[in-house]
């Protein structure tokens, strides 16, 4: 890729971004493990020792559309993901943005904002900077005429998920704001964000066992007709899915149910693209809710795999990076 060049003419767009190894995990002598020696490759050098115990590095290396290395903010990120996907909804197009990767690894960071203390300030998070592009946007002339809608999921109330004859899935009673200014998004970021880590002790606990949605919903003035819609996702930590060991049968069903989501997102996304491909949409809430993303010709996909520097992550990093490998390999 060269600089500037976005990735919007393929359907799937798949991304690594490690993040720095924090003050925390140097004190406690963490090394990093990952290197990112060009823009389009990552490696884990996984320390290993052989029978006679002499000590090697097995280096795993792995390609993407694109890998962003620690020293990368989310304005890049977001420039080689999310924004060339913004277009795509004006022309009338499904836009899908995924944050995967293990609990702490940034998804929240990247997707919602960089964290200042302990609040997180949402305007430099992708979803402000995709809301504030689609106003941009809306401004331009040719757009004016159109009435914008945010479907923001962030509330805790109990929503049901149907499907009509047509294969139309509908969110019952999933609330929707009409909003002309980022102002009110981030606004509403915000409050959706405090409503997803509230009454939990600390603020990863509850959203690494949720996947968060956010949906940009674009419709003609006056009309009920779906123009263009850009779904963002911050998934449910990985990590979880593979927990199957936990004493507590909550925490176990929760495991299972998150692979369960996780493995039919990749095979909905792996399905995109092929006419004759089975989507699996139905075994989760997650695939049902995001369906008529996946389809259509003119749908769009970008997944942003997180990952941690540490050692100590090191089993996770290359779950992460495996499944980002499956989604992108089609
Ligand atoms: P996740 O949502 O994947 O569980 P978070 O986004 O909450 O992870 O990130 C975990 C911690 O790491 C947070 O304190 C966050 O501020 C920090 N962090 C994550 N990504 C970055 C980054 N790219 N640069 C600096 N700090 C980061
Ligand atoms: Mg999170």
């Amino acid at each position: 890729l060269l600089d500037g060049q976005a990735v919007d003419d393929h359907q799937i767009t798949v991304c690594v971004r490690k993040r720095p190894i924090s003050r925390k995990e140097v004190n406690r002598k963490e090394i990093d493990v990952i290197s990112v020696p060009r823009k389009d490759m990552l490696i884990v050098h996984e320390p290993r020792s052989k029978v006679d115990l002499t000590k090697f590095l097995e280096n795993h290396k792995f390609r993407f559309d694109y890998a962003f290395n620690d020293t990368c903010d989310n304005a890049m990120v977001y420039k080689y993901t999310a924004k060339p996907l913004v277009k795509t909804i004006f022309e009338g197009g499904m836009a899908t943005c995924f944050a995967y990767g293990q609990t702490g690894s940034g998804k929240t960071h990247t997707m919602g904002g960089e964290f200042n203390g302990k609040v997180q300030d949402c305007k430099n998070g992708i979803y402000a900077m995709a809301a504030k592009d689609v106003f941009v946007t809306l401004n331009m002339p040719r757009y004016r005429a159109m009435n914008l809608v945010f479907d923001l999921l962030a509330d805790k109330q109990k929503l049901r998920v149907l499907e009509d004859g047509k294969q139309q899935v509908q969110v019952v009673g999933l609330t929707e704001k009409v909003v002309d200014g980022v102002e009110e998004v981030l606004k509403l970021i915000q409050h959706g964000n405090a409503a997803r880590t509230s009454g939990q002790t600390s603020a990863n606990s509850n959203s690494s066992r949720s996947h968060a949605v956010f949906q940009i919903v674009l419709r003609p003035q006056g009309s009920t007709k779906i123009h263009g819609k850009f779904s963002f996702i911050d998934l449910a930590g990985n990590e979880r899915g593979v927990d199957t060991s936990s004493a507590d049968r909550q925490t176990r069903m929760e495991g299972a149910e998150i692979n369960k989501s996780l493995l039919a997102l990749k095979e909905c996304i792996r399905a995109l693209g092929k006419q004759s491909a089975h989507l699996p949409f139905r075994v989760s809430k997650l695939t049902q809710v995001l369906r008529d993303s996946f389809i259509g010709e003119k749908s769009k996909t970008c997944m942003i795999a997180m990952i941690s520097p540490g050692l100590s992550s090191c089993e996770h990093t290359l779950n992460t990076l495996r499944y980002a490998d499956r989604v992108k390999e089609l």
